[in-house]
């Protein structure tokens, strides 16, 4: 199985620190989330690992499989097997969702081995089927006028398309109501097996009573301050943030 190592890393935004240090390994195969309360560098981290050049990495590393993925181009990244949503652009006029999403598939195989249009459709519908989404949605302009529910939807039809080794799925579940956190969960746990890892970056725990995790990093300040099982996410949603903050006597 593949393994994407993160050690040490301190990321900084316009010399402001604030990753100081955050270890995660995740093997294929393991689903981890990371919680925290708002502004403690979640989304900095998801940013930093997929390259965001506003995102200073000033020390630590980041590895897939043995390769540099600080070394790495933003598409470079996504060829090497990460995906985040945010790799891609949020509207592109006149490209449909279909086209865009074969454009995708084939600039991360090698010439000569493009998916075939028979096999693409074959395989868009079948996903989209089983996320529940309009048939249409195939045809309409990328994100354009997609309501957020359809947006999110949208990064797992993605996902389920593209098959990365590693997803960074950050907020997927924000602004869902129930119905579309069911289908996007039953689109992430598709996804799971040997040959899929995940990050599962989220504010809150409702996402996980679909989604079972297999470790929990909470993260405060910058830092990962506690790792465990799904129970943690669950004592986090019954009781909050406080007790690891007086546990652990960070001050806010
Ligand atoms: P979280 O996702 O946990 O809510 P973020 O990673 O978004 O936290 O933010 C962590 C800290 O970095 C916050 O103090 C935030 O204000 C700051 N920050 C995030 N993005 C930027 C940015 N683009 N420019 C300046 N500061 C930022
Ligand atoms: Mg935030
Ligand atoms: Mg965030």
């Amino acid at each position: 199985a593949s393994t994407l190592t993160i050690k040490d890393l301190n990321v900084s935004i316009d010399d402001k620190e604030i990753l100081k240090g955050v270890n995660i390994n995740i093997n294929g195969g393991e689903i981890h989330a990371v919680m925290g309360p708002n502004g403690t560098g979640k989304s900095t981290l998801a940013s930093a690992i997929m390259g965001h050049p506003r995102y200073q990495v000033t020390s630590g590393s980041i590895m897939l499989d043995g390769q540099d993925v600080l070394d790495m181009e933003v598409d470079e990244r996504a060829k090497a097997g990460l995906f985040s949503a945010m790799q891609y652009p949020s509207e592109i006029s006149g490209v449909t969702n279909a086209e865009f999403l074969r454009t995708a598939i084939n600039a991360r195989r090698e010439e000569g081995k493009e998916i075939s249009l028979m096999k693409f459709i074959k395989q868009m519908d079948k996903q989209m089927e089983l996320l529940e989404m309009d048939p249409n949605m195939a045809q309409r302009y990328l994100n354009e006028g997609f309501s957020g529910g359809e947006k999110k939807r949208n990064e797992i039809l993605q996902l389920l398309m593209l098959k990365p080794k590693f997803a960074i799925l950050d907020e997927i579940d924000s602004g869902l109501d129930i119905d579309a956190l069911k289908v996007v969960s039953k689109g992430i746990n598709e996804m799971r097996g040997s040959d899929f890892g995940c990050l599962i970056i989220t504010h809150y725990q409702r996402l996980l009573n679909y989604i079972t995790p297999d470790f929990v990093h909470v993260m405060m300040q910058g830092r990962i301050v506690k790792s465990g099982g799904p129970e943690l996410a669950q004592r986090l949603e019954a009781e909050g943030y406080d007790w690891v903050k007086e546990e652990l006597g960070i001050e806010d």
